[in-house]
């Protein structure tokens, strides 16, 4: 049925979904090009042939414009139409000519497959009393148009403001959760953040939203058009995205890379094997005529390639593996990712229990121990009881599954990140199915001594016998922390 989402893999707070339309169904997280069709550098077959079936278009244009005829006959289109309302424009230009209820009738003339509103963003303010209306006003002009909407077919989506006042946030997006008209959700994100690199203060937008919204809608975020934040916002739970970034920076000479955006004249190759890049050389590229249009196909390629990947990452149940290489692209996408700690429990409430096929965690640095998995297992471990004698092996001077070299009562395994690791339990993935590397970092060592002492002191065994080689023994303090128990 249309509006219909099912989440077919999970990982972290992301998934990979279907979402039924009116034109097939889409497959998330999906990235919307905006194509603005009056605009003739980059047509709808372009982003065809770059690999969409789905795209974003400005319903407040085509109305202005006269289009009478559905929008995709207009654009000769035959994927997934969404269209947007004119509140941008609103943000940009102060106003537009004319009405919420106009512009909702408009677009059920139309008939796109996933629909908005004429919301009032909230934008980058910084006045608390204008966040407030905007999210008053979006509310009220949403509860304008249910009755007009409540048999179309088009899947509404409801615009959450608030800007960067999170308890703003928080209440939009219940009021926005509450009307079952709307069947997806989408927050409005205000562009000097993304510009400004204030990745951060988005990440806390997003939580701030998706903790008050039921998990079953479609999330889509305004805006977010450059490849290396995709990765991070969908580990969040966001399963949609639009931007114009591709066909704007490109009219500014910028080349996007998956990592990074280079100007153009600043390449003297380029790092790029799309169709455009693997037949330009970089001269070619900057001196052509139709630059903006060969830039903005080459950058719509990286993001294509960029969602397909984070699917991927998803489907193979590496996510946070995937998005802690993606983050060291850029320092402020890296603290945006470090707040990752303080969402532990966020991201360890949607994180599956089991996964698919279970592949063995790559654990590096501190940044691992704020894995689902392992802060799982910790938990887990607060609450273990054991007394009397008590064996503890070091990891590294066993095989793995670590049952296999030991299967004894009462043995257990000091393992970096996963802390104290019951033998007999270790055969559970991922206990012992993980890698790490050979010197462990000074955080993932504090860890590990403070799981043992912490293991030490509530369970209080009797009798405690250490297992472990000189060196890590030392590092772990293991004879200041066993001695009065020995
Ligand atoms: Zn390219």
């Amino acid at each position: 049925m249309i509006g219909d989402f099912e989440a077919i893999e999970e990982d972290l707070a992301g998934r990979v979904g279907r979402l039924d339309t009116a034109h097939g169904r889409l497959l998330t997280p999906a990235f919307f090009p905006v194509v603005n069709p009056f605009r003739r550098e980059l047509g709808v077959t372009d982003i065809s042939r770059v690999g969409f079936s789905n795209l974003i278009t400005n319903s407040y244009f085509l109305m202005k414009r006269g289009v009478k005829q559905k929008v995709h006959e207009f654009l000769n289109f035959d994927g997934v139409v969404m269209t947007d309302s004119g509140a941008y424009q609103v943000l940009q230009y102060g106003g537009i000519e004319a009405t919420n209820r106009e512009v909702v009738e408009y677009e059920l003339q139309i008939s796109p497959d996933i629909a908005v509103f004429l919301d009032l963003p909230t934008g980058d303010t910084s006045d608390r009393h204008e966040a407030i209306r905007s999210v008053e006003e979006t509310n009220r002009r949403a509860e304008e148009i249910r009755g007009l909407i409540a048999n179309s077919t088009a899947i509404w989506a409801h615009p959450i403001q608030g800007g960067t006042f999170l308890d703003l946030v928080r209440t939009s997006a219940l009021a926005a959760d509450s009307k079952e008209e709307f069947k997806m959700l989408a927050l409005g994100s205000p562009t000097p953040l993304m510009e400004g690199y204030d990745y951060r203060t988005l990440v806390r937008m997003v939580v701030a939203a998706k903790t008050s919204v039921s998990r079953g809608k479609p999330f889509h975020l305004f805006g977010g058009g450059v490849p290396h934040l995709i990765p991070l916002a969908v580990a969040l739970g966001v399963d949609s995205f639009d931007s114009a970034s591709y066909v704007l920076y490109a009219r500014d000479g910028r080349y996007m890379t998956r990592e990074r955006v280079y100007r153009v004249e600043d390449l003297r190759e380029l790092p790029c094997s799309c169709p455009i890049c693997s037949s330009h050389t970089a001269k070619e590229l900057m001196e052509s005529e139709e630059r903006s249009r060969l830039l903005a196909l080459h950058n719509l390629y990286k993001i294509r390639e960029e969602v397909a990947e984070t699917r991927v990452a998803v489907q193979e149940g590496r996510l946070f593996e995937y998005v802690q290489q993606k983050v060291m692209s850029h320092p402020a996408l890296y603290s945006a990712f470090r707040e990752f700690r303080n969402l532990v429990d966020y991201l360890e409430r949607y994180d599956p229990r089991t996964k698919g096929e279970p592949r063995g965690l790559f654990l590096f640095n501190g940044d691992s121990l704020f894995r689902p998995e392992v802060v799982r297992h910790k938990r887990r471990m607060d609450e273990w009881k054991t007394e009397g004698e008590v064996t503890l092996v070091c990891y590294n001077l066993l095989s793995r599954p670590f049952v296999r070299s030991l299967g004894v009562d009462n043995t257990y395994v000091i393992t970096p990140f996963f802390g104290i690791v019951p033998a007999n339990a270790s055969e559970a993935y991922p206990l012992s199915q993980f890698e790490e590397p050979g010197d462990l970092d000074p955080e993932v060592l504090e860890d590990m001594r403070n799981s043992l002492k912490e293991f030490l002191r509530r369970n209080r065994p009797i009798k405690v016998s250490v297992k472990c080689d000189p060196p890590l023994r030392e590092l772990l303090h293991v004879d200041s922390v066993s001695a009065p128990e020995l």
